[in-house]
């Protein structure tokens, strides 16, 4: 059975605790992470879940319950981890054009960390030599994902060290006996061909005989989650067969961990924006209807031109219109153009769904509007889990002179 809160839940806290609203459904995450563990049963495979998607700390420590590790684009989230209580050989923290003093932090923190260029290689080298093991994140050359603001792996992609840059990778690794203890790629988001995770497992087996101190290989996130109904979703069982076979057949491999960096696929479907409908506003091209929330909020339509579902839970009979759902930013701000939903009234409540991945943790105080609140249902219980800003947050750091 799938996981999904009810209508009347969501209607629920959004009048608790008001909009604009993010809810997230804890056992929805759950079975997410379930699927992966089911699927990967027969291998040797680690789940790290790439925060960046959404770091609040509530969040984490549901993660963390599950046995999930966790993976880190920065050191705050790093430490927000921590905070969560992952012990460090939990933490992976994949490092992208970053300074060197957060990688000797990180290192100072007993993290798992994968390099991504070959300088911070250099000085990691002849800093740690061969005390400290490390992962190498390469770019695999394979154009993959959504779109091409979301993919990675490609040549031109900003990403790790280019694969055909391996005699130099080699080079520093004998020059300093760097520990590589790990090989990484992350192709993009929402990778849906599988042959495209394959792809990528050969590129790094060939790749491995180079090394002789690997423990891992990492493959990175990018499972790709439906939007919309008839989406095409990853076919995990069929991409964890094919991993198993690939890792089987090769004569070291089969004796590495595998590691997965999920991101969206664990936490889309478990979040939900909810707004309310400030104006009607009919014009010759549309009617427009003006919601209380914008890309200040949700900003995946507006950045990734995404597709998220919206429903009219106020009134989930009523006759089917067109509608223009926009925001409130003093900019184009559209969630969705000419779109079919249930008769709008001023004051109803809308929700978007697949709002979990990259949806509040995307939010900023532009139009210096407060950043929605947080709410986690868990076991059928409301828990609120971030205040809405308030209006002294809007001046807190401010420094004002005379
Ligand atoms: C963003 C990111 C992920 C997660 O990507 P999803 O598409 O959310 O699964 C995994 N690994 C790295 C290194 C990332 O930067």
């Amino acid at each position: 059975m799938s996981e999904q809160l009810s209508n009347q839940q969501l209607l629920a806290a959004a009048q608790q605790f008001g909009t604009p609203l993010y809810v997230y459904h804890a056992e929805k995450i759950t079975e997410q992470y379930q699927k992966l563990v089911n699927a990967f049963a027969k291998s040797d495979v680690k789940i790290f879940y790439a925060c960046k998607a959404l770091t609040n700390i509530s969040i984490l420590k549901h993660v963390k319950s599950l046995g999930s590790n966790v993976d880190c684009s920065s050191i705050n989230e790093a430490k927000l981890a921590l905070h969560a209580g992952f012990s460090p050989d939990r933490v992976l923290y994949t490092s992208n054009g970053i300074a060197f003093e957060e990688i000797e932090e990180a290192q100072s923190l007993g993290i798992h960390i994968n390099i991504d260029s070959l300088s911070n290689l250099e000085k990691f080298g002849k800093k740690f030599g061969h005390s400290y093991p490390v992962g190498i994140r390469l770019r695999p050359n394979i154009l993959a994902g959504g779109n091409f603001k979301i993919s990675t792996g490609h040549d031109k992609s900003k990403f790790g060290i280019p694969v055909d840059q391996l005699d130099k990778v080699i080079t520093l690794v004998n020059e300093y006996n760097i520990h590589i203890q790990g090989l990484h790629i992350h192709t993009g988001s929402e990778i849906k061909d599988v042959d495209v995770f394959v792809q990528g497992i050969e590129v790094l087996f060939d790749i491995i005989p180079h090394f002789n101190e690997l423990k891992f290989i990492d493959l990175g996130g990018g499972f790709k989650v439906p939007y919309k109904h008839g989406d095409a979703e990853t076919d995990i069982p069929l991409l964890a067969q094919k991993v198993k076979e690939a890792f089987e057949a090769h004569p070291v491999a089969r004796n590495l961990q595998i590691w997965f960096e999920p991101g969206k696929f664990l936490v889309s479907d478990c979040g939900y924006l909810i707004a309310q409908v400030n104006v009607l506003k009919e014009t010759s091209a549309t009617t427009f209807a003006g919601i209380n929330t914008g890309f200040n909020h949700l900003i995946r339509p507006m950045f990734y031109d995404a597709y998220h579902r919206i429903q009219n839970l106020s009134n989930p009979d009523g006759q089917e219109k067109k509608y223009s759902i926009v925001g409130n930013i003093c900019e184009t701000d559209t969630f969705a153009w000419d779109r079919k939903l249930h008769e709008i009234r001023e004051g109803d409540y809308l929700v978007f769904y697949n709002a979990g991945a990259y949806g509040f943790e995307m939010s900023s105080n532009f139009n210096s509007r407060f950043k929605p609140a947080e709410v986690l249902i868990k076991e059928s219980n409301m828990h609120l889990i971030r205040k809405r800003d308030t209006f002294e947050d809007l001046l807190k750091n401010q420094v004002e002179i005379a």
